[in-house]
């Protein structure tokens, strides 16, 4: 067991300090983003009331000190992730990496006839680029659906994984059902068959230790704002060989090693992909949001998010007429429920009164939403900084509301 005092880490979030409606705030919904530690709020002022400037471009002081700021922060993502900081493309978030790698490699590679594979379970950001592009090249999209446990069924995948499939596009955890799934084996599948794999980080990289060349995938996305840094954050890993041949998404300064209206010659990747100013005090402060997380230890963060799953999973199987959506024995700490008779939104609008945030909606998984046959459910996500009582008081909570919709 680790020794880490998890109430003194919670006292770190100024925000959990809170009240809502006259009653503590109780915040399940880190899934949709995490809360802020001082070292990340204060990494963030500390930039603007110090050292502001913009990158690459001054040789004053503060220029220097900009710069050295906005790449120290893609060292210290590079090295969360294990892999080169010149891999590592920075930007607003996973939307903006999936669709850079949509409109940079995809658009250019695909053909009529070709077609792309993605899963029941993801998020509208790695379904839409990819309608996109499909209706842009004439590619097709399949889809891999789930099982009753709301796990991939594999050897449905593998089937769907045919010679037309250039492309195979999928979540890493699933922001809905909480599902881990197996990367690892599913990339090595599609990397036998010659698939380009796109992997969307976005619910794991807050969670569990990455190391991304084990998994083996040719591309992953993150964002920053769930990972306890500021929001407008993310980044874009590639293999080197294909950020090389892949075309600048936008055109701007940043990005260019010279231009001449007869053409231009385009900077070394990641660069070539940073057009324009980026969000450079987002990007210290995801800095200090990485060393944060990587203090804690994130094995000592997926342990203790592991046990508040379980308790919260235990303790929601005493509310009557409650089912979970997602039960996968490999589960990150997410669980979408919904009580009999009761509308999603009805729940979380009694809830929010009680103090308690949680979302509640189709969580941009029409598809999968679809799939259940349901609008909407109820989404409680945990984070390390939640605490047991916190989920008693919650589930007490419920008991009460349900009562006043049923
Ligand atoms: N994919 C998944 C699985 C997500 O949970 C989210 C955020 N809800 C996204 C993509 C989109 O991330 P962002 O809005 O930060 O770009």
């Amino acid at each position: 067991g680790s020794s880490i005092d998890w109430a003194a880490v919670r006292a770190d979030f100024p925000l959990l300090t809170r009240q809502v409606h006259g009653k503590p705030l109780i915040y399940f919904d880190s899934a949709n983003t995490g809360q802020k530690p001082n070292a990340v709020i204060e990494a963030v002022d500390d930039f603007y009331r110090r050292h502001n400037a913009n990158v690459s471009r001054a040789v004053h002081a503060l220029g220097t000190e900009a710069t050295e700021a906005y790449e120290g922060a893609r060292g210290k993502l590079a090295r969360f992730l294990n892999v080169r900081a010149d891999e590592l493309v920075l930007c607003s978030g996973t939307t903006f990496a999936l669709n850079l790698v949509a409109y940079s490699w995809a658009l250019p590679q695909l053909k009529p006839g070709d077609a792309i594979v993605l899963t029941r379970m993801e998020h509208h950001a790695n379904i839409v680029p990819w309608q996109l592009v499909a209706q842009r090249t004439g590619a097709v999209i399949k889809v891999a659906e789930i099982d009753e446990l709301g796990r991939l069924d594999l050897e449905r995948l593998y089937a769907l994984l045919t010679p037309e499939v250039k492309l195979l596009a999928l979540t890493h955890v699933s922001n809905v059902l909480g599902t881990v799934n197996p990367v690892r084996e599913i990339c090595r599948e599609a990397r036998k068959r010659g698939i380009v794999t796109v992997v969307d980080g976005s619910q794991a990289a807050p969670h569990r230790a990455l190391d991304l060349p084990s998994i083996g995938c040719d591309f992953y996305a993150i964002t920053g704002h769930k990972m306890n840094g500021p929001t407008g954050t993310g980044a874009l890993w590639a293999r080197r060989e294909l950020l090389a041949q892949m075309p600048p998404f936008l055109g701007g300064g940043e990005m260019i090693k010279e231009v001449r209206f007869e053409g231009t010659v385009f900077n070394d990747a990641p660069h070539k992909f940073e057009a324009g100013t980026p969000n450079i005090a987002g990007f210290v402060g995801l800095g200090a949001a990485v060393d944060y997380l990587s203090a804690l230890g994130m094995d000592n963060i997926d342990a203790r998010e592991r046990t508040l799953l379980d308790y919260a999973t235990g303790a929601l199987q005493t509310v009557p007429g409650l089912r979970i959506f997602g039960q996968a024995p490999d589960k990150a700490a997410v669980i979408s429920f919904l009580v009999e008779g009761a509308h999603a939104h009805d729940l979380a609008t009694l809830l929010d009164l009680e103090g308690v945030a949680i979302r509640s909606g189709h969580h941009c998984a029409h598809p999968l939403m679809h799939h259940f046959g349901v609008p909407a459910t109820c989404r409680a996500s945990l984070a390390y900084y939640n605490t047991f009582e916190e989920i008693d008081a919650f589930v007490a909570a419920l008991q009460k509301v349900r009562t006043l919709l049923a």
